[in-house]
């Protein structure tokens, strides 16, 4: 693998000539007719994580990158702060404000949500209309599981957004920190268990899966990884811009050892997604001039050539 260290134009630059080799791109008929709507995608910030401020510095960096880069709004997946830091609330909001384009957050497992709410957005629940698409935003994660959790209440609430947003015409994307897919190792097998809302939430999904294009997690740190085998919708677990680990996917997959898909990188990193036109593209966006050499690889070497997935 060929390092190389750049400035942090040369790699935004880079991120634009070789970002097809990071990039997934999924057949979406149900989007044929929206307009490409570009927005960009982050999730587990973990600031204060390890009682140090190199979560801080990744996500300064990754507010730098996205001011420079397209996309109309941002979506945070969750997990703001770390293990609970209440302290780190203030810290994350004064970089937020450095951000030039609006970002709506989701809290996850590491986010007491007395805390959230008072910090971050009053009511994590909640859903937003960008171009001809109904986000809805909810919380599912709890601080003492790592599992996902839908209520009754969240139910009829989710059931109730998908049936206003077929009554006007929109598309729905879901996010929520924990994913709602099965999964096992050499994933985390951490999920919404059936008995925990998973077999509501797909009869919804059933209901209106000409309508409900994606569904945008966090929680993994696996970089992209997903599947789509609940009709056309996918599911999609995005990278954390703090860390994120090597669970051997693209072998195990390759293997037939695990179903789904996966962008085979794994610097700290945010999505640029862009969802129109029949098609959800997905691009890995590593984050800033690496300070550790071991991250900054050549995009264009054989590490990433195989990082194309779906058609
Ligand atoms: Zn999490």
């Amino acid at each position: 693998m060929q390092i190389l260290r750049l400035n942090r134009r040369q790699m935004l630059a880079a991120s634009v000539t070789s970002s097809a080799a990071l990039c997934w791109s999924y057949r979406l008929p149900a989007a044929e007719n929206v307009e490409p709507l570009s927005f960009i995608i982050v999730s587990d910030t973990h600031l204060g994580r390890n009682d140090n401020e190199s979560a801080l510095r990744n996500w300064r960096t990754a507010i730098d990158e996205i001011n420079q880069l397209p996309g109309n709004f941002v979506l945070h997946l969750g997990d703001v702060v770390d293990s609970g830091r209440e302290s780190q609330y203030p810290i994350y909001a004064s970089a937020r404000e450095l951000l030039t384009k609006p970002i709506y957050e989701i809290p996850g497992n590491h986010d007491p949500a007395d805390l959230f709410s008072k910090h971050v957005a009053e009511r994590p629940d909640r859903s937003i209309d960008e171009g001809g698409v109904r986000f809805v935003l909810f919380n599912n994660a709890r601080r003492d599981s790592h599992d996902g959790f839908i209520t009754a209440e969240q139910h009829q609430w989710i059931a109730r957004q998908c049936e206003e947003a077929a009554g006007e015409n929109l598309k729905i994307v879901v996010c929520c920190h924990v994913p709602i897919h099965t999964n096992k190792h050499p994933d985390r097998a951490w999920f919404v268990k059936p008995a925990n809302g998973q077999t509501e939430f797909y009869e919804t999904l059933r209901r209106h899966n000409d309508r409900l294009l994606a569904c945008f997690h966090g929680h993994f740190h696996n970089g992209i990884r997903g599947w789509r085998d609940h009709g056309s919708t996918v599911e999609v677990l995005c990278p954390s811009v703090c860390y994120n680990q090597n669970r051997g996917l693209k072998d195990r997959i390759a293997a037939g050892e695990a179903d789904g898909f996966f962008v085979d990188e794994l610097r700290p990193g945010f999505v640029l997604a862009e969802l129109g036109r029949g098609r959800l593209t997905l691009r890995y966006k590593p984050i800033g001039e690496e300070e550790n050499g071991q991250y900054a690889a050549d995009w264009n070497g054989a590490s990433v050539e195989n990082a194309n997935a779906g058609t």
